[in-house]
């Protein structure tokens, strides 16, 4: 299974773990291997593809960091080095989406920050929308429906918002945090939990109820876990983050669908530290590279 990352993905001058993550899952993949999982640099992304789902004049901000307004619109503070960052990481997503769908294996992209930007703003740590960009290179290489899936803590309002309109891309979100939420639309569905023991049953429903589709993006945050102080909900632990890898994997597998996956939240805090954090992250990438062999070889 291929898993894209680059060093490029990490911006230099900002520090914010949204941006420092994918490093730090990649040097523990490096030093701790996953069997099947080989680790892929990706092509960074033109100006012009992100300008498909991303207004120029915000695109131009990130690229310059004026007007301050919009390049710093996600929520951190702006360098020089965002805009290749954010180009490389996108290219990640864009390149796990098509090695999906091309081959009809899984693959990953080590990318975070992606749901909740906008067409002219950031949003929520989120800088440019890399599910949507992807989906959009999937229907340009073929495919006829995308399906989003968004089980991060928070919900996927900028995701909603950039796909409504267009049947062939449906988002089906489960959030514990209204964080970002949205009012229902024909193809954004969304459910709120606020209790742990609703969460794994909701996500089952939204699966059960998705309907054929050529390609599944996975925002596959580990937020929802109990410790996360990002959007953690008492009671969903890590066997519960174990259990909903099996349920998504194993319902791709059984309907021969390919799931490209990137990583989204999941937050330091004093009870959940850098090793906990990665390693929550590496449940996903194990479930996908396991379901992956199973299913196509
Ligand atoms: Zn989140």
């Amino acid at each position: 299974m291929k898993l894209f990352y680059s060093p490029d993905y990490v911006a230099s001058g900002v520090s914010f773990e949204t941006l420092q993550k994918p490093a730090w899952i990649a040097e523990s993949l490096s030093r701790s291997p996953i069997d099947g999982v080989a680790i892929e640099e990706p092509e960074s992304l033109s100006i012009g593809t992100v300008e498909e789902t991303h207004d120029p004049i915000y695109v131009s901000a990130i690229e310059a960091g004026e007007p301050g307004c919009l390049a710093e619109s996600q929520g951190f503070r702006w360098d020089a080095s965002l805009l290749a960052a954010v180009l490389a990481s996108n290219g990640g997503v864009v390149a796990a989406a098509k090695q999906a769908l091309q081959t009809g294996r899984n693959a990953g992209c080590l990318s975070s920050g992606l749901h909740h930007a906008r067409r002219e703003k950031g949003c929520g740590f989120c800088t440019f929308n890399g599910l949507v960009i992807a989906a959009r290179e999937a229907l340009h290489a073929g495919a006829e429906r995308v399906l989003i899936l968004d089980f991060d803590a928070h919900c996927g309002g900028g995701t909603a918002s950039l796909i409504k309109g267009d049947p062939r891309l449906v988002q089906r979100d489960v959030s514990v945090d209204r964080f970002d939420h949205y009012a229902p639309q024909a193809n954004a569905h969304l459910q709120v939990v606020t209790q742990a023991a609703d969460w794994l049953p909701a996500i089952c429903r939204q699966l059960d109820e998705s309907g054929d589709f050529d390609l599944c993006l996975y925002n596959a945050g580990v937020d929802p876990f109990e410790d996360d102080e990002g959007g953690g909900l008492r009671g969903i632990t890590r066997e519960h983050l174990i259990k909903r890898e099996a349920l998504v994997f194993d319902w791709a597998r059984s309907r021969t669908l390919p799931v490209a996956f990137v990583m989204a939240g999941g937050y330091l805090s004093k009870k959940n530290d850098r090793a906990q954090l990665v390693a929550l992250h590496r449940i996903t990438v194990r479930v996908a590279a396991v379901t992956s062999q199973a299913s196509h070889t």
